[in-house]
């Protein structure tokens, strides 16, 4: 099909709730895409973070495959194996104890609230389910992460939204302070905000933030979605802050490129969750744990330290090109903020760019880089001429 049949098609049957850019994205092979016409394109996006190993990975592929050929789904009901390894791998490295899978980053949200929550009630009765989350935050897009978000923009339309939520100052401990209460159960924050605009929490304040949680028995809920899996060139971000949260969510770039995500829980909490209190139909897929599998154990020491190479390697080469359009870079790793200067608007900066076949995304009032975390010297160099040639 043509980029315009595709475009009639969804324009008739599709519920206009993005706005698209005008490219219909056909394939990719490491960090490179075409679209339906054959142009070529630079992935500085990575789908949101989610191909962690880039396009066609033989490796993945097989993993893929060999699941898919074996066994597709059963039910939460029986054991496999890809489930029970996954959980291992992702809690040896990370000294979590055990975890919950689910499909989504707004799920694996929704579970870490769930178990904070009957956490707070087993210990303490009823009465002390409230969760302190930051301004500027994202954790999801149900009723309930959007309401743990902390950006009024999006506590519009839904009404009522699940109740429970009060929101702090990020990087500052007396806003935390102020708002808490002997209602509260938990903190849940991002180390990193993503959506909010790649905005990195101080040191100081994340270990204050952990102290206070520990004399006050609140749960420290981590919302590591975007920033988990190698992203800001560790396993977790946590372990870059060295503090051992109660509860960590992960999802975008676990599985490579499926839909897949979870909560893992600490000694803490660990058997908070006992049978009937929660569940999923599709959560811990074997396809989806086969390939997350192969993502983790691409993940080793060599591999995090090169993608934090990288990371700096692109922060230093955008601030050194000087574009009258473009501020100051932030970020760990391959999560990559970049200032949009006043007279330009990051969407418009967006569309320029990815005309030209760099494909970048958004985040707050500023530009965003996630690229596959294999991006090669080459592509990295190539994306970085677009980047030169369209806005210098
Ligand atoms: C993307 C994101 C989510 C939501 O994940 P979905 O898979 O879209 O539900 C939650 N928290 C953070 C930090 C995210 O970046």
């Amino acid at each position: 099909m043509t980029f315009e049949e595709i475009k009639n098609l969804d324009e008739q049957y599709v519920i206009h709730a993005y706005s698209r850019f005008p490219v219909a994205i056909d394939r990719g092979q490491g960090a490179v895409l075409w679209d339906v016409n054959g142009k070529e394109y630079i992935d500085f996006t990575a789908g949101i973070g989610v191909t962690s190993l880039g396009y066609a990975d033989e490796g993945w592929m097989k993993a893929v495959t060999e699941q898919a050929a074996k066994l597709s789904h059963i039910s939460n009901l029986f054991y496999t194996e890809p489930y029970a390894k996954v959980a291992q791998k992702l809690c040896v490295p990370t000294g979590m104890s055990n975890v919950m899978f689910s499909n989504s980053g707004a799920e694996a949200n929704e579970a870490m609230i769930k178990l904070a929550r009957k956490w707070s009630f087993d210990q303490y009765g009823k009465g002390r389910g409230t969760v302190i989350t930051l301004r500027n935050s994202f954790h999801g897009r149900t009723i309930t992460t959007l309401a743990a978000t902390g950006q009024d923009k999006f506590h519009d339309y839904f009404f009522p939204f699940t109740e429970g939520f009060r929101y702090a100052d990020a990087n500052d401990i007396d806003s935390l302070e102020g708002v808490a209460g002997h209602d509260v159960c938990a903190v849940m924050m991002e180390l990193i905000q993503g959506e909010g605009g790649v905005l990195p929490l101080d040191q100081e304040y994340v270990h204050k933030v952990a102290d206070l949680c520990e004399k006050r028995d609140w749960l420290l809920l981590i919302d590591e979605v975007q920033t988990g899996i190698g992203r800001t060139g560790a396993l977790f971000a946590f372990q870059q802050y060295d503090i051992q949260p109660d509860a960590v969510s992960f999802a975008k770039g676990i599985a490579g490129g499926l839909p897949f995500g979870g909560v893992m829980s600490g000694e803490k909490c660990r058997d908070v969750f006992t049978p009937g209190t929660h569940g999923t139909t599709f959560g811990g897929n074997p396809i989806a744990a086969a390939a997350s599998c192969y993502v983790l154990d691409q993940l080793d020491a060599p591999f995090l330290a090169q993608v934090r190479e990288k990371g700096d390697y692109l922060r230093a080469q955008v601030e050194e090109l000087e574009l009258p359009c473009l501020g100051k870079t932030r970020g760990m790793g391959l999560m990559i903020g970049v200032e949009v200067n006043e007279g330009w608007t990051n969407r418009e900066l967006a569309g320029r760019l990815i005309e030209s076949g760099l494909l970048v995304l958004t985040a707050g009032p500023g530009l965003r880089f996630l690229p596959p975390l294999t991006i090669t010297q080459e592509e990295m160099d190539r994306g970085l001429s677009i980047l030169k040639g369209t806005l210098g």
